[in-house]
């Protein structure tokens, strides 16, 4: 639902203190029409947002600024960003300027905003925080080894195994949230990060595995902060872990 007039200082405070506090832009899309300086009063139009995305999208960043250890580190990490909302097929698209959320409505959650900022806080690495972090776990990319190991049927018909996925990413140790076709090193640096901010929340998408015989082994773990990948992130954030830029 879009900003109504009665929610729009609420809406802008919001705004504001993104803006103020972790440097994240919104791209505003509600509010009196004409320019901003001359607005042109009664014609009120609220656009893709909703005060309720407005209030998911503050609790992802600071939840992620928080796991970082202030909000500073956070714009040192993500730099400044904007994000909007635009038509798309994606629910979000991530690089080094910030995010774009799908604006159909099919509404965001904390989960896909810390995920989206974990992509662009690789963007800003140049993407070599997701590198770092296949080499930390033993993993490797390799498409032509990924076609050898279709051909010979030693893949999974859901295409979760290591170097299954359309990356052909063999991921060493066990993915952060499981995995799929559309696994590979940056969404396994994004799905690590956000599980290093959400831990609970991974452990109920991990549990789905722990009676799967198929899958057990590969893609269950009993305790996230126990796993390599919880040590990377936890390594980046207290700078235990240096990637150099
Ligand atoms: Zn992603």
């Amino acid at each position: 639902m879009a900003i109504t007039r009665a929610d729009s200082q609420q809406a802008d405070q919001i705004a504001q203190g993104l803006a103020d506090i972790y440097g994240v832009t919104i791209q505003k899309d509600w509010g009196e029409q004409g320019a901003e300086a001359v607005p042109i009063p009664d014609t009120w139009a609220g656009g893709e947002w909703s005060l309720d995305e407005l209030q998911i999208l503050q609790k992802g960043v600071a939840d992620l600024a928080r796991a970082m250890g202030s909000p500073d580190r956070f714009t040192e990490n993500i730099g400044r960003i904007n994000i909007s909302q635009v038509e798309m097929k994606h629910r979000g698209l991530a690089s080094v300027h910030g995010i774009k959320f799908t604006a159909s409505s099919i509404s965001i959650d904390t989960w896909t905003v810390v995920h989206e900022l974990a992509h662009v806080w690789d963007a800003n690495s140049g993407w070599r925080l997701s590198k770092a972090l296949e080499f930390y776990t033993g993993g490797y990319t390799n498409w032509v080894a990924m076609l050898v190991k279709k051909g010979r049927g030693n893949c999974d018909e859901s295409r979760r195994r290591p170097g299954c996925n359309r990356s052909g990413y063999f991921y060493g140790g066990v993915p952060p949230a499981g995995s799929d076709q559309n696994f590979n090193r940056r969404e396994d640096f994004a799905e690590s990060v956000t599980s290093y901010v959400y831990p609970a929340e991974v452990q109920r998408r991990v549990d789905r595995f722990k009676e799967d015989d198929e899958y057990q082994g590969l893609l269950y773990y009993a305790d996230y902060t126990q796993t390599q990948r919880w040590a990377f992130v936890d390594g980046l954030v207290k700078g235990t872990i240096e990637v150099s830029r």
